[in-house]
């Protein structure tokens, strides 16, 4: 089959490409959120002819397992996986993952156009969840039906996965895995701009109590303000950010850019303009490099707290707080010679003209629990520019999610029939 015979049928299924992708949006899918959009997605597998899979997780199952993040949300959310092709879904030729929850919409205010109106304007496709992921999600649905207009007849099947609660630590796609599906390699359609990401840097959730000791705002010598208390803390993460970063060196990454951030993401003290405060709570972002041992990250954190306490007088006696908490995002990482690598670089090529470009991502998500728990080589490849994601007014170009719809199509042809 040839190359054109692909690009033309997808170019025949733009405007269900569209429709797909803009019903997604339609359905506000706020992470715990996610069921009503995922039965009308299983709903439009089912009616392509594709055998769906729709369960809720396993509470105590997925709890059990070492990369469960527990975002304190119900768990009686629907999963669904779709499969294309006879044979074993243990032993798939491939997965197109994509994640159904959004995140919340944020400031209304600063949303020109209802969040989940779904709007196109000039060839540019609005609202929450657009970029972050439903159009990379209904590209890869489009990909799989292509394959299925165009008369291919797969040797292994193709998975289409959707799945609940990637924005808090991955559940959904820990219960793929839990359920037994495996493919030879597993793309991930998060916006990367189709970028080829194969590496990603992780990510812990830290929060740390300091303690103060409160007293009249007139007297403040009498007593200890855990504002003031912060101003080191914040200093003493910033020199570890800065060291950890000296000897790490990978060839997915560049020079200029932070890789594994430690990031202050809510700072919260007081309670009265003239009393002094009595603690401050501080919740955060750690960033893990590939390759590293979280366990040896966390050590390397908690040291740095320990030290700085030791050389504070009231710090040493009353020391700072530690707790990791619900996002705990290792890194991950497929092997340079996995060979998704080349076939995706060869898929690109073939549709865009242009060479695949590759590099990791500084972000944790579903990419390393594939990689570290499945045995399964993934990388992430989608439409669409990760600073719009969870941004007011996000969008993505429509081209864009086209071209990522011919590629995964041709991806998905060439991976499913050893004859294409
Ligand atoms: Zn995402």
């Amino acid at each position: 089959m040839q190359v054109d015979e692909i690009r033309a049928c997808v170019e025949s299924l733009r405007g269900e490409l569209l429709d797909l992708a803009q019903e997604l949006v339609r359905i506000p899918s706020i992470t715990g959120e996610e069921t009503e959009a995922q039965q009308f997605l299983a709903e439009r597998w089912q009616r392509w002819g594709l055998a769906v899979d729709l369960w809720i997780p396993d509470r105590e199952e997925v709890a059990r397992h070492p990369a469960f993040c527990n975002d304190g949300l119900p768990i009686e959310r629907v999963n669904i996986v779709a499969q294309w092709g006879q044979g074993d879904p243990k032993h798939a030729a491939l997965i197109l993952n994509g994640h159904m929850d959004v995140v919340p919409v944020g400031d209304r205010a600063r949303w020109t156009d209802d969040p989940f109106a779904g709007r196109i304007h000039e060839g540019v496709f609005f609202g929450r969840g657009s970029c972050d992921m439903k159009a990379g999600l209904a590209a890869a649905s489009i990909a799989v039906r292509a394959a299925q207009e165009l008369g291919v007849i797969p040797d292994r099947p193709v998975l289409l996965q959707s799945v609940i609660g990637e924005e808090t630590g991955g559940l959904g796609t820990l219960s793929t895995i839990l359920r037994g599906y495996r493919a030879d390699a597993a793309v991930i359609m998060e916006p990367t701009n189709l970028v080829m990401c194969p590496v990603a840097a992780g990510a812990l959730s830290f929060r740390l109590r300091i303690p103060g000791r409160s007293t009249h705002g007139a007297t403040p010598d009498t007593g200890v303000s855990a504002i003031e208390k912060f101003l080191p803390l914040w200093q003493a993460l910033r020199e570890l950010e800065s060291r950890r970063h000296d000897g790490f060196h990978h060839p997915a990454f560049g020079t200029d850019k932070l890789v594994a951030p430690i990031s202050i993401g809510t700072l919260h003290a007081g309670d009265w303009p003239s009393t002094v405060p009595d603690a401050a709570l501080v919740e955060g972002r750690y960033g893990i490099f590939p390759g590293e041992d979280p366990s040896t990250a966390r050590r390397e954190f908690e040291e740095a707290i320990t030290h700085l306490s030791s050389e504070d007088g009231w710090l040493s006696k009353h020391p700072i707080h530690l707790e990791w908490f619900e996002g705990q995002f290792e890194p991950g990482e497929t092997p340079p010679d996995a060979p998704i690598l080349q076939q995706l670089a060869e898929c690109h090529r073939d549709i865009t003209g242009q060479a695949l470009r590759s590099q990791g991502v500084p972000y944790g998500n579903d990419l390393r629990l594939f990689t570290r728990y499945a045995n399964v080589p993934a990388v992430l490849y989608g439409p669409g520019d990760v600073l719009q994601a969870h941004a007011a007014n996000e969008c993505i170009p429509v081209e864009e999610v086209f071209t990522a719809a011919e590629v995964l199509a041709l991806l998905v042809c060439r991976t499913a029939s050893a004859r294409i």
